[in-house]
């Protein structure tokens, strides 16, 4: 039975950056049951991005490197997104009717902050809870809570055709106290809310008739210490799980990359990336 493009879905979980080995040491059972049905690989940040969230998640969005997407650190300014569009937008572009869905706490992403939204249509940024400081731990876990909670039930009862949810807290405690037990603790809160996401798409009444694509993807590690932006195996060393009908998870052996997932969303949707697009990496199937 094939399913019409209509019924497809696509759904992106971006975890701001989770070390590999930090990731396999902690008990995640969502992300476990994807990887069983698909695939778990690392992903090395290409040598073209720094490894700091802009460039990456930028990567993520558009299909292309920092030399092409112009996106050089966390601030967006000078970025060619009108050139180099976000998955998003290509399938909004592709499939009038389709709707899209994204959500973070980090504002470039889905808002105009710092020059952006990397995410052209924008999305759902929860506001700081009152009274609270921006870039306290507490409050980070709120809006990521905020995130998980409004992208479930975008999931749930809209039926967005692609999905980007973003979550930061992980990489906020990398930065505040390094690699550590509330390190461990962080990834393994990201992966119930997850579990809430998986939930919601389970739980849509027309879920047996619809085809569902989820990958869990980082963009960068961290130091033993904190901190990331080097050329250490630790930052550098990302990862990537996903699961879906048109996922081949022999291609965890040839190897996958951030440039990959725009790709494999086009390809969900039968959409034909023009040869100008000259995007960079290949979708997550046998070729
Ligand atoms: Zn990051």
């Amino acid at each position: 039975v094939t399913i019409a493009p209509e019924n497809r879905h696509v759904l992106i979980v971006g975890i701001d950056g989770v070390r590999y080995d930090s990731l396999v040491a902690a008990h995640t059972p969502n992300l476990d049951a994807l990887a069983r049905t698909g695939f778990i690989a690392p992903v090395r940040v290409d040598d073209r991005n720094p490894t700091i969230s802009g460039p990456v998640w930028s990567t993520v969005a558009t299909g292309v490197y920092r030399d092409r997407h112009g996106v050089h650190d966390n601030d967006l300014r000078g970025h060619r997104f009108s050139a180099h569009p976000d998955f998003l937008s290509r399938v909004r572009a592709a499939m009038p009717s389709a709707t899209t869905f994204a959500a973070a706490a980090w504002g470039p992403l889905v808002t105009a902050a710092a020059g952006g939204p990397v995410f052209a249509p924008g999305g759902y940024r929860p506001g700081l809870p009152a009274g609270a400081e921006d870039g306290d731990l507490a409050t980070i876990a709120a809006m990521d809570e905020a995130v998980a909670s409004r992208a479930a039930r975008a999931l749930l009862h809209e039926n967005p055709a692609a999905a980007f949810v973003y979550l930061v807290l992980v990489d906020m405690v990398g930065h505040a106290e390094g690699v550590t037990d509330r390190y461990r603790d962080a990834i393994e809160t990201c992966d119930q809310q997850l579990g809430v996401l998986l939930a919601a798409i389970a739980a849509r009444p027309t879920r047996d008739a619809e085809e569902w694509t989820v990958v869990v993807v980082t963009d960068h590690g961290h130091r033993d210490a904190g901190h990331h932006g080097g050329d250490s195996d630790a930052e550098r060393t990302a990862w990537m799980v996903a699961a879906g009908p048109r996922i081949d998870a022999s291609v965890a052996a040839r190897g996958v990359d951030h440039a990959d997932i725009h790709p494999h969303v086009l390809d969900v949707f039968g959409i034909r990336p023009d040869p100008e697009w000259a995007l960079e990496g290949e979708p997550l199937r046998a070729p």
